[in-house]
């Protein structure tokens, strides 16, 4: 946990990123749902059994900076997040989280949904 918070107080936007690799296929990566307009993985430091990250190809770079040109692809990012929960067996429910800058705890600046389940969710996140 503390990692993942160093990780986030460094982290700095501009520039490619991780995410901008997996897309492009120059980091293999097995994608659980692909189509023109995104991408989804499972994470590589899972925090629920079930973890997986929804990456628009497009490289906003995190939610604050999203325009209103881009309300089509954000809400297609949920129902991408919702299809991938269904074939993920998350009947019981699951959480959606957008980290957002430093203080929200974002470590990789390519925006990105994630959504976690099969445990029991707390509140409020740490
Ligand atoms: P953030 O902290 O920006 O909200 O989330 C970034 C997420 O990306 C973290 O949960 C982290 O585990 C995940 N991640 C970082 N590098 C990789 C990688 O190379 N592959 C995958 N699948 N996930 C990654």
């Amino acid at each position: 946990m503390a990692d993942e918070t160093d990780r986030a107080q460094c982290a700095k936007p501009g520039g490619d990123t991780l995410f901008g690799k997996i897309i492009r296929g120059e980091i293999p990566t097995n994608f659980i749902f692909q189509d023109d307009r995104c991408v989804a993985f499972n994470d590589i430091n899972p925090q629920a059994p079930v973890h997986f990250l929804v990456v628009p190809k497009k490289p906003i770079v995190q939610l604050s900076q999203a325009e209103e040109g881009d309300a089509s692809l954000l809400g297609h990012l949920l129902l991408v997040a919702k299809k991938c929960a269904e074939e993920n067996h998350l009947s019981d429910g699951y959480r959606v989280v957008i980290n957002d800058g430093r203080d929200g705890g974002q470590s990789v600046y390519h925006l990105h949904i994630h959504v976690l389940g099969k445990r029991q969710m707390a509140w409020p996140p740490g």
